[in-house]
């Protein structure tokens, strides 16, 4: 690995006092670039600009996947990954579905681990909050050939995340739009399933809604992903989520908290459930609540869930009581280091592995 140092750090401490997310990006960004069959030796160096001609392949063809990761730190001033095996597995088959290279684990975890390392003030130590990963693959080929990209650049980019809002977030089913269809890239982090979601949730705001829930694309009756996020609909004291399928992105959150849920003795069941399920029990008042999980927010437990020309209120349970936010605590503690990990998903970030 070649490490370019910043000749003199962007850093002060006013950074961590930022409201909106992606934009504060730290000192450094580590690249490597796929050329000829094979990837060069990774540089880590300034966050900066790069040289690209609009006939780069990745603006017309859409060769593009991505992960979103976090580096947290605990009151120890340690700094720490979470599950970070689990997103290498899931870039690589995003890079499959998209046929893309494969990332050696050696370009991501070391990288990863040196690029953190070299960044580590970046990480903020404040409950909640973090220092957001951005591992991301395009196709950089300067050819406007309709054909898989021969070159691609590998990144990953860090950028301040702000204390996670608390802000209630109102959702809309959809019954005309749909985010992935059945052999298509729904499970690959693609950066075209996010273009093609744009709209639709234009329109949901439009009706004062801020995300879609979005449902299977043949019947529009089955509950699959709010917005970026996994669902979890709590029907009296059980919790259901939809199985991860072609359509439905395995996410890590959703992962962690089907097992976090489980050692914490709620029931957890793993099946597909339908907006008509979902609205019979809000109905009967037994909708307790819906919430959406993912990296970047955690939980998001929802006020409102629109469906058809009716909204459905939730009501705001407390701490003690929303499975959501229970949850979440639980997660963000381990993620933290502030509980014990007896699931072995923590990982210590050392110090000085680059050298100086
Ligand atoms: C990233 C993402 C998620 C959440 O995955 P995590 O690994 O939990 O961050 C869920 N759904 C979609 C569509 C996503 O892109």
């Amino acid at each position: 690995m070649v490490i370019e140092k910043i000749k003199e750090s962007r850093f002060t401490p006013d950074v961590f006092d930022i409201t909106t997310f992606g934009t504060a990006f730290a000192d450094h960004m580590l690249l490597s670039w796929y050329k000829d069959g094979k990837w060069s030796e990774p540089i880590i160096k300034p966050y900066g600009k790069l040289d690209f001609t609009p006939a780069i392949s990745v603006g017309h063809y859409g060769q593009g996947i991505f992960e979103g990761m976090k580096a947290y730190k605990g009151e120890t001033g340690d700094v720490y990954l979470f599950r970070p095996d689990k997103n290498l597995e899931r870039l690589n088959k995003s890079a499959e579905r998209l046929d893309m290279p494969q990332i050696p684990e050696e370009i991501f975890m070391d990288g990863l681990k040196a690029l953190i390392d070299l960044d580590r003030q970046w990480v903020p130590s404040t409950y909640g909050m973090s220092l957001y990963l951005r591992p991301v693959m395009f196709a950089t080929e300067e050819a406007i050939t309709a054909r898989s990209s021969n070159e691609y650049l590998f990144a990953i980019l860090t950028a301040v995340a702000p204390n996670y809002y608390n802000k209630p977030l109102s959702v809309k089913v959809a019954d005309r739009y749909s985010r992935a269809a059945n052999g298509g890239v729904g499970f690959a982090k693609a950066a075209g399933n996010y273009a093609g979601s744009f709209y639709p949730t234009h329109l949901a705001r439009e009706e004062g809604y801020d995300q879609v829930i979005w449902t299977d694309d043949a019947t529009h009756t089955f509950i699959e992903e709010a917005g970026t996020m996994n669902v979890f609909v709590r029907i009296n004291d059980k919790l259901i989520t939809a199985p991860t399928s072609e359509r439905i992105l395995d996410g890590v959150t959703r992962r962690s908290m089907i097992e976090l849920a489980k050692a914490e003795g709620i029931d957890v069941e793993v099946r597909k459930v339908t907006v008509e399920e979902m609205h019979t029990a809000h109905k009967n008042g037994q909708l307790k609540e819906v919430f959406g999980v993912g990296t970047a927010v955690v939980v998001n437990n929802y006020v409102a869930v629109g469906y058809a020309s009716e909204r459905l209120e939730l009501e705001d349970l407390p701490e003690t009581e929303s499975y959501g936010k229970i949850l979440k605590k639980k997660l963000v503690d381990l993620q933290m280091g502030i509980s014990e990990d007896p699931f072995g998903w923590r990982l210590k970030v050392e110090e000085n592995l680059v050298e100086a």
